[in-house]
């Protein structure tokens, strides 16, 4: 399917539900985040109304939602970079430690002072590097060095390094996950959730990733006897009701619908950093299309 009937397809099916939810005249497609609607035209080019992969391709995510161009490019590059940055490091370790499948990423080749941008790809046989600047004397001297390299049999005496730098914010990839947090419990639910009073304060945050709105208090990480399953939505019942939606290295924490208001505000006063605690609840699989539960059981 091309990414334009795939555009469609969701404001198709989302549209009816928004009509029914918010009772308007038109069929309009709401962006998730910022709360604005758009006619189906919105949905034809993708200048307007984006595919957004949610979570992120990289980690297998699917165009699940659209977004407005403003809130993917404007709140979204900023946050999704972080995503993006940090599945590239961890690729480029696992290339060069030896476990990795045959994946390409990039880096930084230093030979004598001199940094040359490379792709660097494990195949069966061995790690290759690839150079990927244009600049020809840069390529000249590196083809020289690789070739008295293979003439003295491998080695030339030159020590060089592969070097990956990311700029990596560790609250903004937190971010990243709460968004895409969002994203699939709003897939999975639909409108009715997405626009709860109890999500305005997630929503703010997504919108303004500069202001420390939640600070970092929606993330948790999984207790070392206790692993949670990875990749899941699970609606804990109890201490409170809240949804965990969990990735490989930790989980957001999102209001349900029958949260207390104020629920990272009452989190923060009774737990504390480090405190673990048991949640009890229901797991479910992250939504591979928009399904929007609880939209489809709404009589206006
Ligand atoms: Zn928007």
């Amino acid at each position: 399917m091309s990414n334009r009937s795939k555009r469609l397809a969701i404001f198709r099916f989302c549209a009816p539900y928004a009509k029914r939810v918010f009772g308007c005249e038109e069929e309009l497609y709401f962006c998730p985040i910022c709360g604005n609607g758009f006619p189906e035209e919105a949905a034809l080019t993708g200048k307007v109304l984006t595919l957004e992969d949610v979570p992120p391709r990289k980690i297998g995510g699917k165009g699940l939602l659209l977004t407005c161009r403003k809130c993917n490019s404007d709140a979204g590059r900023k946050i999704d970079y972080h995503f993006k940055s940090q599945i590239e490091l961890q690729s480029l370790g696992t290339i060069l430690t030896g476990q990795s499948k045959e994946q390409e990423t990039s880096a930084d080749f230093i030979l004598d002072g001199v940094r040359y941008p490379v792709s660097v790809e494990k195949t069966k046989e061995a790690i290759a590097i690839r150079l990927k600047a244009n600049d020809p004397k840069k390529i000249d001297l590196l083809k020289d060095h690789m070739t008295a390299l293979s003439k003295n049999s491998g080695w030339d005496g030159k020590e060089f390094k592969i070097e990956k730098t990311v700029k990596f914010d560790l609250r903004l990839l937190k971010l990243a996950f709460l968004k895409s947090g969002f994203l699939l419990v709003t897939a999975m639910l639909g409108y009715r959730y997405a626009f709860d009073k109890r999500l305005l304060i997630v929503r703010e945050q997504l919108l303004h990733p500069d202001l420390d709105t939640l600070a970092t208090c929606f993330w948790i990480e999984p207790g070392k006897e206790q692993p949670f399953p990875k990749r899941r939505i699970i609606l804990v019942t109890d201490p409170l009701s809240l949804f965990l939606v969990t990735y490989d290295m930790g989980a957001v924490i999102l209001p349900s619908h029958s949260s207390p208001i104020g629920l990272y505000e009452i989190m923060r006063r009774n737990w504390e950093k480090g405190q673990s605690i048991n949640f009890t609840g229901t797991v479910y699989r992250w939504p591979e299309r928009a399904v929007m539960a609880l939209d489809k059981r709404f009589q206006g």
